[in-house]
Order: C-alpha cells, then structure tokens, then sequence
C-alpha cells in the first residue's frame, strides 16, 4: 500500500525519488546490512566485505551525490527530496547511510567554503565518479576531547594553553600535522580523505583551531583497528594518527579566527542529518512491529485487534509522524539558511532522537521475547539507536549549547 504523506504537495519526482529509495533500501540494503552486522569489526571493512557492493550500487544511482549542483556533477536535489532519500535509506539501514552520507559531508562542506581551488581538487572529482573510489569522514573528536571538541560557547573553550591532542604548526607553505583522534572517527578504517580539525593556536585555547580537507593516504598517517561495537555495526569506526603529516597550506580552509563559529555551523548541519538517522530508524521499527501486531495472536485473537495494542501502535505512529515533521522542518532551514540557527538542530536532534529511542524500545516489547533474538529485524534496530543520543555530540552536550544560543540571541530572526 503506497505510503501516505503529510505532505500534500509532493511532486511526481519526489515520490519517485521516494518509490526507488524504497526499493534500494528493501532489496540491496536491507540484506548487506544484515550480512556485514554479523562479520567481525575487521572483516567488515575488508576489500571483500559486502559493504562495497553497497557502496558501489549506491554510487552507481549517485545517491552520494544527491544535494551537489548539476554543475558539478551532482543530482541537484532539494531539501525536500535530500530528506526524502535519505529517510527511505536510513530504513534500509541506518549504518550503511551513515557511511554514503559521511562520504559526501566533507565535500559539501569545501563546496559550502566557496574555495574555487579546493572545489576544482577535491569536490569536483567527487561529483564525477561512480564508484566508490573516493571517500571521506570527519574526524573532529579525540582520546582526551570528545564532548569538549564541540562544546564551543562554554568558557574553557577558550582558555589559554587548553591542549588537544592533534596540532598543526606552519613550516614555510605547508602545515605540519601530529597527534592522533579518537576511536569515534566514523569511515576512519576506509575513508579516502579526511576532514580533519586541529589545533593550531594554544594561546586561544581549543577556540584556536582549524580544519582542514586532506587525503589519507599522505606520509605518517596511520589508522587503528576497526572497532568493535554494540549497534551500527555497519558504520564503521576507528582512529586516525598522524605523524608529521605535511599538507599544502590551502587545505586548511577554517582557521582560528571563525573556528568556533564554523564548528558551530557545522554540527548543525550534522545534528539537522541526525535528526533524519531518527525517523528513519523509527520509521523502521514502527514497521516491523504494526507488521508483528498483525500476525501474533495471544488471547485468541492477533495483538493488533486488542485494545491496548491498537493504543500502543498509535501512540508509536504519532512519533513517527512527529519526528518527520520536526526533522523536514529542520533539514530544510539548514540546508538553506547560512548561517544556520544551531539552537533549532541541537534541540530537535535531542527530542528526536530520544523519541526514535522511545519508538524502538516500545517495537521490542511488542515483540515480547522474539524481540531480543536474532531472528527478527527489530533486535538490530534496538542495537542500533542507542548511540543515537550519543554520536555527533552527546544530547545533554547539545541541549547546554543550544541554550547558551538562546541566551545569546532569542527570540531571533533568521538571517
Ligand atoms: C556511533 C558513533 C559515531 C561517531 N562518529 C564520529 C565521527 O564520525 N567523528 C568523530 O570525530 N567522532 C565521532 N563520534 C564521537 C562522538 O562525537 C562522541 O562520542 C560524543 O561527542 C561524546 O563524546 P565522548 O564519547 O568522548 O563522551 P564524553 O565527552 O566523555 O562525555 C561523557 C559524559 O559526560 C558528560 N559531559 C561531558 N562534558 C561535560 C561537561 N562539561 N559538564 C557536564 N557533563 C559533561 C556528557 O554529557 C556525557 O554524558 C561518534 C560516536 C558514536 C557513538
């Protein structure tokens, strides 16, 4: 039965930019995420592992090019129907997306810088190619820095002699990069290039940073094991280290002077995408368990005919809708309005995420004990939406941000 949206104003393109999604997500997702789930950490990134055969397809249909201009290349997508892809591919598999959405993000945020060189080097031949050849990730937290890489508008940001653990220093045209980032670095085992931010400054503190575009195949860049993890064992993650790492002094496209302001703008790019790992993830579990309710019966009759259930689907299906709505609105304003208001994506990325929770966790007690075995789809899905109020910043970390931007600046207007 097609899908009904709230919508009313979907063209015939976005629905079907939606109907292929679907499919892609059913047929090809589905069962290599399933697949790579189960392999070691190691295996999983290995040149044979079924995640290329996903990567390869998806770049085959240029979804990893979706919301580039036509110019370069790119699909040329709105907003809309960026979110509309992306929904339907996150309920394929929410760890396979991560990795085809963290291999654009890094390009799209040097196309966002307007540097024609770096555009011409790096985002360009990632809008040309098919295939899987290249690929990114961002790499901003460290051993000793995690929540504290992003937390930008607190005092000790700023603190004078507050070390990170990765710094570049200039030696003539060239940066000089050592130190080493945390386990936390999605694609950090198969990236191609990397979006790397460092220290630059001491004197400023951790506000007196850079971030800089960088191949990862340069000289004394290494990288750890792929790490072993509870849930989105299909997004891979692992370190990265550096050891006097030279790269021409244009990579570094964000220097200490707009670096707080920057990693701002950028996580609310990132928590705006975060809110669209929700309600694919939700929309997903939701599934699964309206489908069970339909088929179990216990009391003589299918748990969907009970009273009680029909109000626990419903109540399910409201937060799904409600995950939508806020995540479109939120999607939208942050693809289009630059500067961003990073108050909106750090809150609606915690509420969101800690419905979809909500939502998963309610579609495993549905499924009374099957839910916890491997048989059935919903087990992954619970694994996989406990990092959600923790990746890309932890949801208690993003709600002190967002209300130190109220405090700023509410009520505002956007710009
Ligand atoms: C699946 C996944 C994918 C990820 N992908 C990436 C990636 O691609 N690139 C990357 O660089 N990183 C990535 N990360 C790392 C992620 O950004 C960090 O885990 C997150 O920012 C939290 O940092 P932390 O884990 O070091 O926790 P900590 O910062 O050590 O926080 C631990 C606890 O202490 C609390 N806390 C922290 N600071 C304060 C404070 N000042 N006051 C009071 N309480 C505080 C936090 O709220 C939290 O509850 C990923 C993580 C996950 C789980």
């Amino acid at each position: 039965m097609p899908y009904f949206d709230l919508n009313l104003d979907l063209t015939w393109e976005d629905k079907e930019i939606k109907a292929s999604a679907h499919k892609f997500a059913k047929e090809v997702m589905r069962p290599i995420a399933r697949e790579v789930d189960r392999m070691s950490a190691e295996d999983a990134v290995a040149g044979n592992s079924p995640l290329w055969e996903f990567l390869r397809q998806a770049y085959a249909l240029g979804y990893h090019k979706a919301l580039f201009p036509p110019e370069l290349g790119g699909l040329g997508f709105t907003p809309l129907q960026g979110h509309i892809l992306n929904e339907e591919i996150i309920w394929g598999s929410l760890g396979l997306s991560g990795v085809l959405l963290l291999a654009s993000w890094p390009f799209f945020k040097v196309l966002q810088s307007g540097n024609k060189e770096l555009i011409e080097e790096f985002v360009a031949p990632f809008c040309k190619t098919s295939e899987p050849n290249i690929t990114a990730c961002w790499a901003i937290t460290e051993p000793d820095r995690g929540s504290d890489s992003i937390n930008v508008n607190e005092p000790f940001f700023s603190t004078r002699g507050a070390r990170g653990n990765v710094q570049a220093r200039l030696d003539g045209n060239e940066w000089v990069i050592n130190g080493q980032k945390s386990a936390w670095v999605s694609c950090g085992p198969i990236a191609t290039h990397g979006m790397l931010n460092v220290q630059i400054d001491p004197s400023m503190g951790l506000a007196g940073g850079g971030v800089c575009i960088l191949p990862l195949t340069l000289p004394g860049i290494s990288r750890g094991k792929a790490l072993e993890k509870v849930g989105q064992r299909d997004l891979p993650q692992g370190e990265l280290f550096f050891h006097e790492v030279r790269i021409p002094r244009k990579y570094m496209f964000v220097g200490p002077g707009n670096y707080s302001t920057w990693t701002a703008n950028n996580l609310a790019f990132g928590n705006a995408a975060m809110t669209l790992f929700a309600i694919g993830l939700a929309r997903a579990a939701f599934d699964e368990a309206f489908a069970y309710s339909k088929e179990r019966v216990q009391g003589g009759m299918v748990l969907i005919d009970h009273y009680f259930t029909k109000v626990r689907i419903a109540r399910m299906f409201g937060k799904v809708e409600a995950i939508r709505a806020t995540s479109r609105a939120v999607w939208n304003l942050a693809v289009k309005v630059y500067p961003p208001l990073p108050e909106y994506s750090y809150a609606s990325k915690a509420i969101c995420t800690e419905m979809a929770r909500e939502v998963v966790d309610e579609a495993v007690q549905l499924h009374g004990a099957n839910g916890l075995t491997r048989e059935y789809p919903i087990e992954k899905f619970w694994r996989d939406s406990r990092a959600l109020t923790i990746e890309d910043g932890e949801n208690n970390t993003l709600c002190s941000m967002a209300g130190n931007f109220l405090k700023e600046t509410y009520p505002r207007t956007a710009g």
